[in-house]
């Protein structure tokens, strides 16, 4: 079969507190997870501003507590979403986020001593660029395609909310496949290899921010999901927050200082606890110092596992009740599972691991693959499946995660496609106008399980026009979902054999095309910013290393002793100019470096070309 695709495809795992990004080497035959500039394989998903740049990845992690109301991290968790519906993370995030047009989040941001608001999307694509340029830097040549993961519970806003997020980072996104889906593609691939026989995968994946599962088929080259089911608000971050609290509460008591309205303060704590919960995988207890946490108060305390789980256990439990809704769903029995797989970092957990094991009913559980790097690598399989010929296709059929359907009278949900019904996928049907001479009809799509309409999420709201005529005229909806669980809706009303087709696509639940022009040439700017950036950072090196060759070339007493006075005069000027230049760098142009590094050049082999030439 023909690709579709020229050029690198690689595969990324947007996470809530990490990203990750891979690519398929054709040399090894797999998959092959590139590290970012610090070595690292693992990125924050972290943005941050000030007063004179913007920091993406470690660099914006690492300044989390000093600059705490300008470092935004969780944008998954805003993506997609209105306003009304986070008011539960507002309360925790040391960022601002106010209600924006049609109730969209803004993230509020100090950049460059100016105000600046951001949508949720143009968050998630500085870190898809980041994420871009990693891979590009690694396959020395620009990259364009990309194949991004969601959690399979994301809803279709969601979806579309990140597919647009990505093509603001400059990349064409070949797909949209579910974290679970991708990490049972890797599964597969590593652990599977030529699996004839159907086997029963049941993947397990909770990271920082999304919990899913999803009980799969695979035989031969054919994934086919049989159901998903899933939280988008719980992961690793909710322990965290819990842990949090539990400190709070016993500084409070301890010192008698309440630290809750400290955003600085309480970002150091986070960033103990997480490492704290991260021991507590391995360790029974775990210390947590913090010094000087709030008004030179120092923490030094500790937590065992048993007070972890026991601060946790509503949310461990809540998983099992997923895990269990799953199972209902698919109406398979769990004793048909053949690999229960662990992913997502906080798949680490003892507790879970325990709980799971009962679930099972004692059967082995997989932590054999790598629970930070299985999405990424099976979003970069299936990314070079699309675009590689020597790679074999991988036939994934996919589920949709929650119902889809109209309002129909009384505020009543009628599902047209109920949840983990297998994609792509179109269905029809027919409504009446229930009055004579009804000049427009009202669709409301929603998606959700709610049996009560307007208590679901409302995809879309589309009036179209009726001709005069009795009560009874027939309206088709025609709901078609595409391979990426992406809906597209149309609506037909037919009148004496006169057929009027309307494509209808939900404008109003995505960015529209001057905001997606605004962001895109917005993030050119940045872009643009951080290659100045780094040029003025490279020219300083330069004059950098050539002040410390030349400090030692006049130090060393052969060839310092027979530089003649007036030279060594003009040098050592020089060598203070070239210090205070760099010490004083904030304000000065990237040419003023350059030109000052070539004077100073030219000063210096000057004065050894006359002790050459012994004049
Ligand atoms: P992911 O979204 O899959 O990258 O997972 C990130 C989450 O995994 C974060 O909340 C981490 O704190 C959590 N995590 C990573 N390692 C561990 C560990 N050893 N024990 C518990 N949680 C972990």
């Amino acid at each position: 079969m023909a690709k579709k695709y020229e050029g690198p495809a690689i595969g990324i795992d947007l996470g809530t507190t990490y990203s990750c990004v891979a690519v398929w080497q054709e040399q090894n035959n797999r998959a092959e997870i590139i590290h970012n500039d610090q070595g690292n394989r693992i990125t924050p998903s972290f943005v941050a501003f000030t007063h004179d740049q913007r920091l993406i990845g470690d660099a914006a992690k690492n300044q989390a507590a000093s600059n705490p109301s300008n470092t935004i991290y969780d944008a998954k968790r805003l993506i997609g979403r209105k306003y009304k519906d986070i008011q539960n993370d507002i309360q925790l995030w040391p960022f601002k986020v106010i209600a924006g047009i049609d109730d969209n989040p803004w993230i509020l941001v100090n950049y460059k001593g100016k105000e600046k608001h951001f949508f949720a999307e143009e968050i998630s694509a500085m870190l898809l660029t980041k994420m871009r340029e990693i891979a590009a830097k690694f396959l020395e040549s620009p990259v364009k395609n990309a194949v991004i993961t969601v959690p399979a519970y994301f809803n279709d806003s969601q979806r579309k909310a990140t597919v647009d997020a990505g093509t603001v980072a400059g990349l064409n996104v070949m797909r949209i496949i579910n974290e679970p889906t991708a990490a049972a593609i890797a599964y597969g691939l590593q652990k599977r290899t030529n699996c004839t026989e159907k086997r029963n995968i049941f993947i397990f994946d909770l990271g920082g921010g999304t919990f899913d599962v999803s009980l799969l088929t695979i035989k031969n080259n054919v994934f086919e999901v049989k159901a998903v089911a899933g939280d988008t608000h719980l992961g690793g971050e909710d322990f965290d927050n819990r842990m949090m609290n539990h400190f709070v509460e016993e500084f409070k008591r301890k010192k008698k200082v309440d630290i809750s309205g400290n955003p600085g303060s309480l970002r150091r704590l986070r960033n103990s606890c997480e490492r704290a919960k991260r021991i507590l995988s391995f360790a029974v207890v775990a210390t947590i110092e913090v010094n000087a946490l709030f008004q030179g108060i120092d923490l030094s305390s500790s937590i065992t596992r048993a007070k972890f789980e026991d601060i946790n256990m509503d949310l461990f439990e809540k998983c099992m009740d997923i895990v269990n809704r799953c199972f209902v769903d698919s109406g398979m029995d769990k004793s048909s599972v053949d690999d229960v797989v662990l992913i997502g970092g906080s798949s680490r957990i003892p507790k879970l691991h325990q709980l799971l094991q009962e679930f099972f009913e004692g059967k082995e559980l997989c932590m054999s693959i790598n629970p930070d790097e299985a999405v990424a690598y099976g979003a970069a399989v299936h990314a070079a499946m699309l675009s590689v010929k020597s790679i074999p296709n991988i036939l994934l059929r996919d589920v949709i995660p929650l119902s889809l359907g109209t309002s129909i009278k009384g505020d009543i949900m009628d599902v047209l496609v109920p949840r983990n019904t297998s994609v792509p996928i179109t269905k029809k049907k027919t409504y009446f106008t229930d009055v004579d001479n009804q000049s427009r009809v009202l669709i409301k799509v929603y998606e959700g399980e709610s049996s009560i309409a307007s208590e679901n999420n409302l995809l879309g709201l589309f009036s179209l026009s009726l001709p005069l005529a009795p009560r009874g005229l027939p309206i088709q909806v025609c709901f078609a979902i595409d391979k990426d669980g992406i809906l597209n809706l149309s609506a037909e009303e037919e009148t004496g054999g006169n057929k009027k087709n309307i494509m209808l696509t939900n404008e109003k639940e995505r960015l529209s095309t001057e905001e997606l022009e605004r962001m895109i040439q917005e993030a050119e700017n940045f872009e643009a910013e951080d290659t100045k950036l780094e040029h003025k950072a490279k020219a300083m090196n330069d004059l950098n290393d050539y002040l410390c060759h030349v400090r030692k070339v006049i130090s060393d007493n052969d060839v310092g002793s027979l530089i003649c006075p007036v030279d060594k005069l003009k040098i050592y000027t020089a060598v203070v100019k070239s210090q205070n230049l760099l010490d004083g760098n904030k304000h000065e142009e990237t040419h003023v470096f350059v030109d000052f590094l070539k004077e100073f050049q030219n000063m210096v082999d000057s004065a050894l070309y006359k002790i050459s030439k012994g004049v």
